[in-house]
């Protein structure tokens, strides 16, 4: 049995976005810029992708700009707004302390360039609070990036609130939306941000493709200079078979947001709810509400995740332990650190993040499995003590 509940890490692609790809990819390989028959129809290849992913987020097609993928455009969000804003003197830049690297590493690189930065705290629930930036506010600050849901918890921030407090003090605001989209109703107005980051391969769609909406009339400059593609913001010659695969994932994940994320819901709060009764030491790490539907973590008290991690894996469970991407380490994760969670629990937390192809028989055979590999490895721990 292989079950996989590492859905924030990455998702499968979905056979159809993977058929469309494979079309283009063998027959529709034309350049988007060429101006013959099969460039153009590259071209509309992408018109299509655009629509549709515009339409997940209730935005403009002609506003979004197609990425190699959601850290590029949170760079591109940040680098680019915080270029063109240099001219005003404003060089303040505020983002919070359980932001995903790619814009935590891009906030320490711009503060090399001489910007001011500071990351608003979270409490235990995770979630920013709207006073905490209404504090780190200042009259110089020009961009604000609140991250949408969290990674590792899925606890979901109150963005449209904290977008409205930055605009009133004239700051731009980024919200990196990569791990809600197609998980909640998105709608770009209705955040009221100016700059939000998405990418495929968090909903279904190929590794390498996202993109970063940008509200028309918004200060930004291209951080990838060369070629007038993407109408001169972002040069280089376009992915088209992944972004055609974006389009179809979008798609999909539009018609699914209402009965699969609600079944998704129901896998992931039985999977909780039992895990919490039938294994004593165990805790709910942030806020349960307002959370995606699809994650939860768990802390495992006298475990190390790793551990148990490894121990699910040869079950042949797939689960995680804080982000993907700074596992390998047995670092705690920044975001529960950032939480003030004790070193242990931050140390001892798995990420169950589930996805629409998970079946009640899997949380049947998680939850067979794992009683029995906690007890297992706490006996270990017990008997070097
Ligand atoms: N932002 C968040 C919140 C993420 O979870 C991730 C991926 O883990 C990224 C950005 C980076 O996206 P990509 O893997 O497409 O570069």
């Amino acid at each position: 049995m292989r079950i996989y509940f590492d859905h924030n890490a990455t998702t499968p692609v979905d056979p159809s976005a993977a058929d469309v790809m494979m079309r283009v990819l063998r027959d529709e390989y034309g350049n988007a810029s060429s101006v013959h028959r099969l460039g153009q129809q590259a071209k509309s290849v992408m018109d299509e992708a655009r629509s549709a992913v515009s339409t997940l987020i209730g935005a403009e097609p002609s506003e979004l700009v197609f990425t190699s993928g959601g850290t590029e455009a949170d760079n591109f969000a940040l680098r680019g707004a915080a270029e063109a804003l240099e001219p005003t003197g404003r060089k303040h830049l505020i983002a919070t302390s359980i932001e995903h690297e790619a814009v935590l590493v891009t906030l320490k690189a711009l503060a090399r360039r001489g910007w001011r930065t500071t990351l608003l705290p979270v409490g235990e629930s995770g979630i920013v609070s709207p006073d905490a930036l209404k504090d780190a506010l200042t009259d110089d600050t020009a961009i604000v990036s609140v991250m949408h849901a969290n990674n590792e918890l899925g606890t979901i921030q109150p963005v449209a609130e904290l977008a409205a407090i930055a605009r009133s003090k004239g700051a731009l605001f980024h919200t990196d939306a990569v791990q809600s989209v197609a998980k909640i109703p998105i709608n770009v107005r209705e955040l009221g941000v100016d700059l939000l980051s998405l990418s495929a391969h968090k909903f279904n769609g190929p590794k390498g493709a996202g993109a970063l909406w940008i509200k028309r009339g918004t200060r930004i400059v291209p951080i990838l200079t060369g070629g007038k593609h993407e109408r001169t913001r972002r040069a280089g010659t376009e992915n088209v078979p992944a972004i055609a695969g974006m389009g179809v994932a979008a798609e999909r994940g539009r018609a699914k947001l209402g009965t699969e994320a609600a079944g998704v819901a129901a896998l992931r709060d039985r999977l909780e709810r039992e895990i919490l009764s039938r294994i004593p030491g165990t805790v709910v790490n942030g806020a349960r509400e307002p959370r995606v539907p699809n994650t939860t973590n768990i802390s495992f008290d006298r475990i190390e995740a790793e551990s148990l991690l490894i121990a699910l894996d040869l079950e042949g469970i797939a689960v995680s332990t804080g982000a993907a991407c700074s596992s390998g380490t047995l670092e705690p994760s920044h975001v529960l650190r950032a939480m003030g969670l004790p070193t242990h629990r931050a140390q001892n937390s798995i990420r169950f993040s589930l996805g629409a192809g998970n079946t009640d028989a899997e949380i049947d055979y998680l939850l067979e499995k794992l009683p029995k590999t906690v007890e297992k490895l706490r006996s270990l721990t017990g008997a070097r003590r």
